[in-house]
């Protein structure tokens, strides 16, 4: 072993992984969480678990692969024991093969935070199934939905004329799975006011019995795309840190909407977070 890893082995560096889908332009997936948790965490050592290959921004909708269940599975083995770990994209191919079970055995009790991720942001099929990331809630330490994610984990339908407050979106995740902590993100829906005043734009986190609001002024900034798999690998970092859950959860709320303001132009000419050696 070189002397630089084995100083970071014997420093106590919290270890993070990142399982997730890799999109090739950085914008999000698991290279968006590694950007993030090297900017959070810079001792971190990281280990990255590519889910499934997908294509993106090619002028044709998103499209995904998955790879191969065992050598997923053998890799998660092979990887030192995690501090917490972020979860993206997983195909329910593999969700419905095991793969939520051996990455919870693998994982020996670090928390889990799961992004569930449905659809590529230009809407394209990535693969991902309604009822195995419901099978995985059980599994995760905080879930963290987007409005339309809650929404289809709910079974609610995206354009139906009667939609349930986000009070009632909470309730219908806690019964999904109890002990599991919801984070009901709000700011993906610019045109939606529901549980927002004017201007503001409000996340949810609901803890056991509690709900905590994170309110704050809505503003202007670049494409949603990717800001979710940023905030749950903030979270997993403050986590693997040992943070607990609501502080780990303010402090990667605060620390996205700063990144929002950097942002940069993409390839597709529509603003994003930024991102080191993005192409
Ligand atoms: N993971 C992959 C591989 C993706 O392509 C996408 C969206 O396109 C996501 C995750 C979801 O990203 P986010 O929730 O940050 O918009």
């Amino acid at each position: 072993m070189r002397r630089r890893e084995r100083d970071l082995c014997e420093s106590g560096a919290p270890v993070i992984w990142l399982l997730g889908g890799l999109d090739p332009s950085g914008g999000a997936g698991i290279l968006r969480d590694h950007w993030t948790a090297r900017a959070l965490l810079p001792a971190a050592r990281v280990g990255a678990i590519v889910s499934a290959w997908t294509w993106q921004g090619q002028g044709a909708p998103a499209r995904s692969e998955a790879r191969p269940l065992a050598r997923i599975v053998a890799e998660l083995r092979a990887l030192p024991r995690p501090d917490a770990v972020k979860v993206g994209l997983v195909p329910q191919t593999l969700l419905a093969a095991g793969l939520g079970d051996a990455l919870v055995a693998a994982a020996r009790g670090a928390p889990l935070v799961v992004d569930p991720v449905l659809v590529a942001s230009d809407g394209g099929d990535l693969g991902a199934g309604v009822g195995a990331l419901r099978g995985l809630a059980a599994a995760a330490t905080v879930m963290t939905p987007n409005l339309p994610e809650a929404r289809a984990l709910l079974g609610i339908p995206a354009g139906s004329a009667t939609q349930p407050s986000r009070g009632a979106l909470l309730d219908g995740l806690a019964a999904i799975a109890g002990a599991t902590a919801w984070l009901l993100k709000g700011g993906h829906v610019e045109a939606e006011s529901g549980g927002e005043q004017a201007g503001e734009v409000a996340d949810h986190l609901r803890l056991g019995g509690r709900v905590v609001d994170f309110r704050r002024p809505r503003r202007p900034g670049p494409d949603p795309r990717g800001t979710g798999c940023a905030l749950a690998t903030a979270i997993a970092c403050g986590l693997a840190s040992g943070r607990p859950l609501e502080a780990a959860v303010a402090e990667a709320i605060t620390w996205l909407d700063g990144a929002r303001t950097a942002w940069r132009p993409g390839r597709d000419r529509r603003p994003h977070l930024p991102v080191a050696g993005v192409v």
